[in-house]
């Protein structure tokens, strides 16, 4: 690539060139400048500006990394989430604006209990779970992940913006032995060799994938998840384009009631959810066991 670092217009337009949008450009720029990310009117206010030498090459060295498809917030290392600034890496899924949803419903849900007691399950980055304590600072919130990784991660997130969130590693609901006024989950719901994988190549699989109709890990929580529920508790998912209607069929199979699901921002329905019985609790299943729904 030729070289950049004649002044901050012409190395935009060299980048524009070889093919970035002008707004990754930009980003990419603020990011080698150590600039925040709102600091666009800066780079044309300072257009002709030389950079100096090791900033031209940091810039060069991410629009290579750009023009190779890496995402962008990997490449910045960082992504806004419900007003919060994440760390992101390779470790971890890129928080979705979709997902905002999720939060939006369960944070409704929890206006009258402020010291409720939820967990984020297959927090990732902790998107949910801290976006969630960070709007309500007296919930209790737990936030578990099968990945390691990703737990360093999220507490280190969690460190940073000063958020007190418990971590634990885990496979889903498996060994939990405690109940919960909220369980929320983004988990992988991506069919197998779904075509959509390709473009987001640079993402962790684990966190996208999920079997040949991508709602094995849908089911194994929503199983899961009434012996974990107090009375009266809700289970939020998040969940592919066109996999409401099964997954609101999979949560009244398991006795849920005040099935619903949720519209993200573009229109779809993204999120479904039900509520363990107030009274009734977890031994009397609306279905029996063995009454399938198609
Ligand atoms: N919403 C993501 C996508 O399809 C997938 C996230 C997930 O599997 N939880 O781009």
């Amino acid at each position: 690539m030729t070289s950049l670092g004649l002044n901050i217009a012409s190395d935009l337009r060299r980048a524009r060139a070889l093919g970035l949008d002008l707004l990754d450009a930009q980003l990419l720029l603020l990011h080698a400048l150590d600039k925040p990310s709102g600091d666009r009117a800066w780079l044309a206010a300072h257009d002709d500006e030389t950079l100096a030498p090791e900033v031209a090459k940091k810039f060069q060295g991410c629009v290579e990394r750009r023009l190779a498809h890496e995402p962008l917030a990997y490449i910045v290392g960082q992504r806004e989430f419900y007003g919060l600034s994440l760390h992101v890496d390779r470790r971890v899924l890129i928080p979705r604006p979709d997902t905002e949803t999720l939060v939006t419903w369960a944070l409704e849900l929890l206006r009258d209990k402020p010291e409720a007691r939820l967990i984020d399950l297959g927090t990732g980055s902790g998107a949910i779970a801290l976006a969630l304590k960070h709007q309500r600072g007296n919930l209790q919130v737990s936030a578990l992940d099968a990945s390691t990784e990703a737990l360093a991660v999220a507490r280190e997130n969690a460190r940073r913006l000063r958020l007190n969130v418990r971590f634990m590693q885990g496979h889903w609901l498996d060994g939990i032995d405690e109940k919960f006024d909220l369980i929320a989950s983004n988990p992988p719901y991506v069919r197998t060799g779904d075509p959509h994988l390709l473009a987001l190549h640079a993402e962790p699989e684990q966190a996208l994938v999920a079997g040949p109709d991508g709602l094995a890990d849908l089911r194994q929580i929503i199983a899961a998840a009434p012996t974990c529920l107090s009375a009266g508790g809700w289970l939020l998912l998040e969940h592919g384009h066109d996999q409401a209607e099964p997954v609101r069929g999979l949560l009244q199979d398991a006795g849920l009631r005040e099935v619903g699901s949720r519209r993200d921002l573009a229109g779809i329905e993204r999120c479904s959810g039900g509520r363990l019985d107030a009274t009734r609790g977890i031994h009397e299943p609306l279905r029996r066991p063995g009454q399938a729904r198609g």
